[in-house]
């Protein structure tokens, strides 16, 4: 696209870097829900309120790795082939008996190692010959053993306190013998639209007009992070009525979120009415796409005007969205990993800005640009694969550069 502006200033200052915008959102706000106890099946995506500490250890006793035959470390030859008779059959859960010195016992995957056992040889390894076990050389002490607490030992910290709880936690939690856990109430989140162009699907198109496709985008990723959602419907492009419509939904959210007028135009009334209705905290930050994202505050209740494309509105939902919902559910904010890719390709940009480039990754981990770059292009964000992140003081890319992607499964994760 071409720019006369510089774009840095052109809304008559330099922008926040998204990092000074973060910092303000962990400042202004603290968790604003309370704890319940709950069944861990239902507590995907919940928030713990609480650190938990292993009650147990894990596994709860010594046992075995594999299927083979269990002995004593020091009943064998230093440097030979040993045999030992066998004493015993060892299966997972049941109680163990006692295997004599000098003795080897049967014993299958997850069962208990009899007192006084440290090694087992995998039944691949050892050779069957008559009421007795050979045993090649070379296997070390504690080899396809598993000792009590190697996971997690009695009293450490299993998981912390505002940790948004996945698949493997329940795992965890469960494994500890835990079925209840207290976690916050989910937010209550109202999503607004916002522009005089936008039907609600399927009512039919008319001329001039777009269906709203990021509310059921934001609403979405808003319901994968456990919050209740709240559909505020599409607001027309008038700055009394969008601040009408705000004040009311500060009276029944925790957080609000807005798309599109957000912007410098004479149709842009968001950030006007946000202002009539409470304050605004900042509106220009340092992204692109995404630039401008006004933070704002209504009766206390948080709000997040993101900009009105979609690419751009998905970007800042990522990049101030999460971390300022996460704070307000009493989550740890965690960025998305960065993992890095090669860039087949050149670009340029502007400093003070940290941009995000839709790429595609191919078969050899080499990004690809997108081929379309507009933030209105839905497709790039169903077809790409990444985001490529170039930080705001970075000038050029060059072809074979390597640089951080984000995949944007992650991004919605
Ligand atoms: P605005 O920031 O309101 O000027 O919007 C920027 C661009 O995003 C315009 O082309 C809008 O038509 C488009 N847009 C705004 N809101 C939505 C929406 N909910 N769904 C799809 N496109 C939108
Ligand atoms: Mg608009």
């Amino acid at each position: 696209m071409a720019q006369l502006t510089d774009d840095c200033f052109a809304f008559g200052g330099a922008l926040l870097r998204l990092a000074e915008a973060q910092a303000r959102v962990a400042e202004l706000f603290a968790p604003v829900v309370e704890a319940e106890t709950i069944k861990l099946a239902s507590a995907v995506g919940r928030v713990l309120a609480a650190d938990i500490h292993a009650p147990l250890d894990l596994p709860p006793y010594a046992n075995s790795a594999v299927d083979g035959y269990a002995f004593r470390h020091a009943d064998l030859t230093p440097g030979g082939e040993t045999m030992l008779p066998i004493s015993g059959r060892h299966a997972a859960g049941q109680l163990p008996g006692t295997v004599p010195a000098g003795h080897a016992t049967r014993i299958f995957t997850g069962a208990v190692l009899p007192g006084g056992l440290d090694t087992v040889m995998m039944q691949e390894d050892s050779e069957l010959d008559g009421d007795s076990v050979r045993l090649p050389a070379g296997l070390k002490r504690g080899a396809n053993a598993r000792p009590a607490g190697e996971d997690i030992a009695t009293g450490a910290l299993a998981l912390a306190a505002g940790r948004r709880l996945m698949p493997p936690d329940l795992a965890l939690l469960a494994g500890l013998g835990i079925a209840e856990i207290s976690v916050r109430k989910p937010l209550r989140v109202t999503v607004f639209s916002t522009g005089d162009e936008l039907i609600e699907p399927p009512s039919p198109l008319r001329p001039g007009r777009i269906y709203d496709a990021n509310r059921a985008m934001l609403l979405g990723l808003l319901a994968r992070l456990g919050a209740e959602t709240i559909d505020g419907g599409i607001l027309p492009d008038r700055r009394d009525s969008t601040s009408v419509a705000l004040r009311e939904a500060a009276t029944h959210s925790d957080l609000i979120f807005t798309s599109g007028g957000v912007s410098t135009g004479e149709e842009d009334h968001v950030r006007a009415a946000i202002t009539e209705a409470g304050a605004l905290e900042f509106w220009r930050v340092g992204i692109k796409p995404g630039r401008p994202v006004a933070l704002g505050q209504i009766g206390g209740v948080p709000l997040l005007g993101l900009p009105g494309n979609p690419v751009a509105a998905l970007v800042t939902f990522s990049a101030l969205g999460r971390p300022l919902f996460d704070r307000l559910s009493g989550a740890i904010y965690t960025p998305p990993p960065k993992l890095l890719a090669r860039a087949a390709f050149a670009y340029r940009k502007k400093t003070g800005r940290l941009e995000y480039v839709r790429v595609t990754i191919d078969s050899e981990g080499v990004a690809h640009r997108f081929p379309k770059e507009g933030a209105g292009i839905i497709t790039s964000l169903t077809e790409g694969h990444a985001l490529m992140l170039l930080p705001e003081e970075m000038t050029q890319l060059h072809p074979g550069d390597v640089a951080p992607i984000i995949p944007l499964g992650l991004l919605h994760g």
